[in-house]
């Protein structure tokens, strides 16, 4: 039997826009409650919001913004942002999520290749001066979330469009770490992310009965379709613990807003887990939630059952490009399925494994690589045609990079990764990235990054250097000096180690996979914890 599943439902697409099924959202259930900022301590019922969300699009509307604009969001989560992430979908503007980690180097970069006419963005969050960086790059378009000029984009009255916007139009740009040293811009439509944050919903069974902690970023699809979509589609409630991700204010949100539904990457679990305060969260309320983005260790899923009270949890698999989810287990799965697979093809999608020695489909148990068709995939990366070319198919088939196998019964493995990819923490590091900036280092001659085993966050980044002729002796410090303000704190390398050269095969491709198992004995790591790469 080869490795290809397609997900059947009896529950079909949905046909519209976001705007558009907000209104259907807010017709049924428009007292209910849609959104609490726990942080800030506000709260917005589903006419509130909607009301909230016509002022903001009004408001962008009077600035000349226009549909297929670029407006970016650079901010921490906070309610402004799914008043951004609504207003823009409402009047056709494309959303830019800017990540909340990035430095001058990389907003640089991103603002101009998206031709950003606007960018709303926070002042500032914890070591981050979004206004200094932004003043530092110059760029002159921004505004303040809090300042009078964010409160005069809310203007009453007055007709939004509605007709001229089409659910294929696209309405999300997201930068994923580039494979070429630079972020490329998965590009999104309504169908797409509306589409997928429903199905998700789907599958964890969500009415409005229910309410979401969404600790995982907004800037991401994690918090923006998982989290947001899922929630805005079936009138179930989105609880914000807090801007940045806190393990205690999260399981404090669960206790005191009842939530129903808890996500997170694995890191997070963890740490919720490992707090010494655990015992005193009343997590009674919670029935299911969501893990994902990274491999989900067996035991962390158990744990999250037996004592977060989650028996229903779900892992899902997927990647920014494809809105992201594909694959994804059911509540009534065993438990056995639900924590040692990624599920089954999600409803409507299509799923093959692709043996890379034929290019043709696997064998059901053989491994190979993910690939992923249907609605959810990308209409491509922003302005980057030969990119979008690379990573989908003249059939459409997303090639995902990722190393699976498929069972008899359609249960997928995330067994390795074929792609150069390092997640740390649920932060995901393109080594050749953070490479193309350290070659900017004078004294770096070469580099080779690579991810090292780490307890906490699953992989932390190792730099190797050959140093150039003369230059003094490079310590981790130093090339963290090198790094601050200009790359985001997770692509800069924990461990730096000075060699005359990389271990290369004889076509001259370095071997990293040699290069990680010195790694290990060298930091004395525990090589079980092995990363992922194949
Ligand atoms: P992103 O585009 O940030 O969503 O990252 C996508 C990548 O994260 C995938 O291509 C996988 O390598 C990895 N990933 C996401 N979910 C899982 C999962 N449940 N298990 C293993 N790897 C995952």
């Amino acid at each position: 039997m080869l490795a290809y599943t397609s997900g059947i439902s009896d529950v079909p697409l949905l046909g519209e826009t976001i705007g558009a099924n907000l209104e259907r959202t807010v017709a049924r259930f428009a007292g209910r409650e849609a959104l609490v900022d726990v942080a800030a301590g506000r709260r917005w019922t589903y006419a509130e919001l909607n009301a909230a969300v016509d002022k903001l699009a009004r408001g962008l509307l009077a600035r000349g913004i226009a549909k297929g604009d670029r407006v970016g969001i650079w901010a921490p989560n906070c309610a402004e942002w799914v008043l951004v992430q609504y207003a823009t979908a409402k009047i056709g503007a494309i959303l830019v999520n800017v990540n909340p980690a990035y430095r001058t180097h990389e907003l640089a970069f991103v603002v101009k290749q998206s031709g950003l006419s606007l960018l709303i963005s926070a002042v500032s969050f914890k070591t981050s001066d979004y206004q200094a960086m932004i003043e530092e790059i110059g760029y002159e378009k921004a505004i303040f979330i809090g300042s009078p000029e964010w409160d005069a984009l809310s203007v009453d009255g007055g007709e939004l469009p509605g007709a001229e916007l089409t659910f294929d139009d696209p309405i999300n740009i997201q930068y994923t770490s580039g494979t070429t040293g630079f972020p490329k811009g998965a590009t999104l439509s309504h169908h797409n992310i509306l589409n997928n944050g429903f199905f998700v919903g789907e599958l964890v069974d969500y009415t409005e009965q229910d309410r979401i902690c969404i600790p995982v970023p907004l800037y991401h699809c994690f918090g923006m379709v998982m989290g947001n979509l899922a929630a805005t589609s079936h009138g179930a409630c989105m609880v914000l613990p807090a801007p940045g991700f806190d393990p205690a204010a999260t399981l404090a949100a669960v206790a005191a807003e009842r939530c129903t539904s808890l996500y997170g990457v694995p890191t997070m679990f963890i740490a919720e887990l490992g707090l010494d305060t655990f015992a005193e969260y009343d997590l009674s309320s919670l029935r299911t939630g969501i893990m994902a983005g990274s491999p989900c260790p067996v035991e962390v899923m158990k744990r999250v059952v037996a004592e977060m009270n989650m028996a229903e949890v779900a892992i899902c698999y997927g990647m920014t490009e494809t809105s992201p989810v594909s694959t994804m287990t059911r509540s009534d799965d065993s438990l056995a399925r639900r924590t040692e697979t990624v599920g089954r093809t999600m409803p409507h999608l299509e799923s093959k494994v692709l043996d890379p020695d034929t290019g043709r489909v696997a064998e059901r148990g053989v491994p190979g690589e993910l690939c992923t068709r249907g609605y959810s995939v990308m209409l491509g990366y922003w302005d980057q045609p030969e990119a979008t070319t690379e990573a989908i198919d003249a059939a459409r088939w997303m090639h995902t990079g990722d190393l699976a196998t498929m069972d008899d019964d359609g249960y997928v493995n995330i067994v390795g990764r074929i792609k150069d990819l390092v997640i740390r923490g649920g932060e995901n590091v393109y080594p050749r990235e953070v490479e193309e900036f350290l070659y900017t280092h004078p004294d770096i001659a070469d580099v080779q990054v690579i991810g090292v085993p780490d307890p906490k966050y699953g992989e932390e980044l190792m730099a190797w250097v050959v140093l150039r002729p003369g230059a003094e002796p490079l310590t981790a410090d130093r090339v963290r000096e090198f790094c601050a303000g200009k790359l985001s704190h997770f692509k800069i390398p924990r461990y730096v180690h000075v060699v005359d050269g990389f271990p290369m095969t004889v076509t001259g491709k370095v071997r990293k996979v040699e290069m990680r198992e010195k790694s290990v004995t060298l930091l004395g790591l525990d090589a079980a914890a092995k990363t992922h790469n194949a």
